[in-house]
Formats: C-alpha cells, sequence, structure tokens
C-alpha cells in the first residue's frame, strides 16, 4: 500500500489511528470504454488515468470499531471532491455536559459547510451567541452587547475575535442594505469558525468540567485519607 501511512482521528472517539489494514481499505471505480470498472488504491495510484473514477474509502476505528465512510472524486469532474457519507461530517462528538442545541448547531454547521457556507457561518454565529448565554449566564440581548457583558471574563483578543465571527456570521444571516453588495463567504472561512466553535467548547466546557473533575477527585482524597486515620 502507498501513502496511506497517515494519521486519523476517529471524529466519533477522537482516537488518533494509522490508516493502514487492517482498519482502512479503498477500492477506486471508474468507467472505461463504457464499462464500470473497480481497481485497488495501489494499482489506481500507478500513473493510471480515467476521465471519471470516484475512490471509495472506509477508515475503522481500533478504538470504538465504528466506520467512517467517504469519497474523494479523482477524474476531471470530481477531481478532489470530498464528500463524508458516514458520518455527515468530520464534526467531532462532543460531550453530552455541552448543551444539545449548540451541538447541534455546531454539527449542521460542518454538514452544511460546503453546501451552503453563508447558512454555515450563520449556524455558527448562532452556536457562539448560545453558548456566551448558557456559559456565562448574560442577559438576553443583541449578540453585540452580550459579548460586552463577558468582557471582564474574557482576554481582549478573544473578544475581538468574538466580535469578528459576529459580524462575518451577519454577512450569511442578512441581505445587505444595498442588494447590489453580494459578500460571499467561502468554504475554508466558513470553516474557520467552525474551529472558533471547536476552540470555545475545549476551551471553555471541557476546560471547566476537567479542572471541576480534578479539584473534586483532589478533594475526595483527602476526605478518604483523613477518615482512614480517624479509623487507625
Ligand atoms: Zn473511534
Amino acid at each position: 500500500m502507498t501513502n496511506i501511512s497517515n494519521a486519523f482521528t476517529c471524529p466519533f472517539c477522537n482516537v488518533t489511528y494509522k490508516l493502514e489494514e487492517p482498519n482502512y481499505g479503498a477500492l477506486v471505480l471508474y468507467f472505461d470504454g463504457g464499462e464500470l470498472k473497480s481497481a485497488s488504491e495501489y494499482w489506481y495510484s500507478r500513473d493510471v488515468n480515467f476521465d471519471d473514477a470516484l475512490k471509495v474509502m472506509f477508515k475503522k476505528c481500533p478504538s470504538c470499531n465504528k466506520t467512517v465512510i467517504e469519497t474523494l472524486g479523482k477524474g476531471d469532474q470530481l477531481k478532489d471532491e470530498f464528500t463524508h457519507i458516514h458520518p455527515k461530517s468530520l464534526a467531532k462528538q462532543f460531550p453530552e455536559y455541552i448543551p444539545s442545541s449548540i451541538r447541534q448547531d455546531y454539527e449542521e454547521a460542518y454538514a452544511i459547510l460546503h453546501l451552503s457556507p453563508k447558512a454555515s457561518a450563520t449556524l455558527s454565529r448562532r452556536a457562539m451567541q448560545g453558548m456566551i448565554r448558557d456559559f456565562f449566564e448574560v442577559k438576553p440581548d443583541t449578540l453585540y452587547k452580550e459579548i460586552d457583558q463577558i468582557e471582564n471574563q474574557i482576554s481582549p483578543t478573544v473578544k475581538k475575535t468574538l466580535n469578528a465571527a459576529r459580524k462575518i456570521g451577519n454577512i450569511g444571516a442578512h441581505m445587505e442594505n444595498d442588494i447590489n453588495t453580494i459578500v460571499e463567504i467561502s468554504d475554508g472561512e466558513a470553516e474557520k469558525l467552525i474551529k472558533l466553535n471547536e476552540y470555545l467548547i475545549k476551551n471553555w466546557y471541557i476546560e471547566r468540567h476537567d479542572s471541576d473533575t480534578l479539584m473534586k477527585e483532589i478533594q475526595d482524597i483527602n476526605t478518604n485519607k483523613q477518615d482512614n486515620k480517624k479509623k487507625h
């Protein structure tokens, strides 16, 4: 097998593993002379060229046993076009202590990313607002004012970034006043907003959960030690 030794992070359990047999398999389907044919990835990679080809990949996680299925276009028309069959996107599966409405907006922003980057940016903006409201328990207001309410709890850089994301999300949500002004958002730009939400989930919710757990564990260890001391 050639060039498949790269690492892959399972979207179901976040464990990183190497894409190699028996956890990886790929087949290339192509049309040749009016006939549908298939070839192994190895065979196909040997400088063979066809008009249209589709590579189907199976990635089975050795940790949780779930399989990721993806396709990659290899021909002229589908060149490098990536499609996620299962799961629908590479959105991370975040823990259940993160509110489901936030996880849902995040997952939908990922699912719609290539179809409509504008709609994706709008969903990302909504997920971000959901987090600000839930995590910091702000008084519901406009997002602009909500960000102001938490400015003492975040760094100036984060505040600036949240306001930038707010404005980018607005492009997706509202028609510009001048309808001749069409501001486009690219897939890559919308994906950055998704990454920002992953950053906030990690730095706010997961960070708080992990430190709460550690603090409690240490207090429990001490409680047990003191109880044992009394018994002796
Ligand atoms: Zn897994």
